[in-house]
């Protein structure tokens, strides 16, 4: 088996190396900013688990190796401008969008996007850092560090928010774990839940989008899409080219996980539609200290990714599955004592859609 090499050793490299174990596939983080070059040799592979990387000596030196997978697709996808270019070309639905060019003033946003417009930066944006709303009634301009740096989005008003995480290997074949609802605070996801039955009508289209980028990309591995429901109707909202938050539960809710599924598909071995086992709920521990009491609640996972303490800060998740969903409410009124007031939004938001599941 080779090595897989990973660009970026944040929590998402640390689950691929945990994933790699049964497989028997060496997963080896990489640090950007590291002094030491990592020993690559012939039939490694390389992968990343951030689509944003300083330039280092060592990102220039994974970049450049022959095992780099989906090397064309980083520089599109890190970069919003090229994103939203690609989901035009492809006919995908995306939310409407201008370019913030030096000289793009508010007012011509407003006339295209409508009163509502949300900027966000070009490249280096995540949880919600990155992003400024223009008001039109505010008579905001757009701030002079915007301009060239960003794009314009219409503000959608949509129902809620869907993501789907999808394989696809070097000979085309794809899987796809069912439509997660993703439940973000501040830009920043808290809770996740699938499946949902009353989502599974809109599984076929969220496929064939996701399949046609993957497929028009020539794309191996996993990738996620994040959407915006808007009645019947997705709405692209970003991709990531990569494993992704909202697809967490598929460590226990699945009989191969989203960082198995990504290594399968990088190391050509076989990919296999995902059976998914019961419930799943997804907590994201933001900004938390670690709370011992946590590992004794019953039908749950919890991972702890060993970070610094910070508010805001993704610290770890708990994953919480049982093959009924009232065993999954028991877990979560547990855990929800044990969590401070903020979570009291996402707790009540859990319980509110597992009873219309
Ligand atoms: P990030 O890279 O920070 O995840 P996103 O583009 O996903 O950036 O935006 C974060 C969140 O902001 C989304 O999950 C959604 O809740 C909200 N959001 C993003 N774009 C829009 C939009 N066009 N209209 C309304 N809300 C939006
Ligand atoms: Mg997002």
């Amino acid at each position: 088996m080779p090595t897989v090499w990973v660009l970026g050793a944040g929590q998402l490299g640390a689950m691929l190396k945990q994933a790699a174990y049964p497989l028997a596939i060496n997963v080896e983080p990489v640090e950007p900013e590291s002094e030491q070059l990592p020993n690559i040799i012939d039939g490694d592979t390389v992968t990343v688990e951030r689509e944003q990387w300083p330039d280092t000596p060592v990102t220039r030196h994974m970049s450049q190796q022959r095992g780099f997978m989906n090397a064309d697709i980083f520089g599109k996808i890190a970069d919003r401008f090229h994103q939203k270019t690609m989901l035009d070309t492809l006919g995908i639905n995306t939310a409407p969008w201008r370019s913030v060019e030096v000289n793009t003033k508010a007012e011509s946003l407003h006339a295209e996007l409508g009163p509502d417009v949300l900027l966000k930066r070009r490249e280096g944006g995540y949880d919600g850092k990155g992003q400024y709303w223009l008001y039109e009634d505010q008579g905001d301009e757009v701030p002079t560090d915007w301009l060239g740096t960003g794009i314009a989005e219409k503000k959608i008003p949509f129902n809620e928010e869907l993501s789907l995480v999808g394989a696809r290997d070097k000979d085309g074949n794809k899987v796809f774990y069912p439509l997660t609802l993703n439940l973000h605070s501040n830009g920043i996801l808290m809770a996740s839940i699938s499946p949902l039955s009353r989502v599974a009508h809109l599984q076929p289209m969220a496929e064939s989008m996701l399949g046609k980028i993957m497929d028009s990309a020539n794309y191996i591995g996993v990738m996620a899409m994040e959407c915006f429901r808007v009645g019947e109707q997705l709405i692209v909202n970003e991709l990531a080219p990569r494993v992704h938050n909202s697809g967490h539960w598929t460590q226990a809710g699945a009989c191969v996980s989203q960082f198995e599924m990504h290594l399968r598909a990088v190391c050509d071995l076989p990919i296999k539609a995902p059976e998914v086992r019961g419930q799943s709920v997804m907590i994201n521990i933001i900004g938390v200290e670690r709370e011992i009491a946590w590992l004794k609640i019953p039908s749950t996972q919890c991972y702890w990714y060993g970070k610094d303490v910070r508010p805001g800060r993704k610290l770890g998740h708990i994953n919480i599955n049982h093959p009924q969903k009232s065993a999954v409410q028991t877990a979560l009124n547990e855990l929800r004592k044990l969590l401070p007031e903020n979570y009291q939004d996402v707790f009540n938001w859990v319980e509110k859609e597992l009873k219309r599941i």
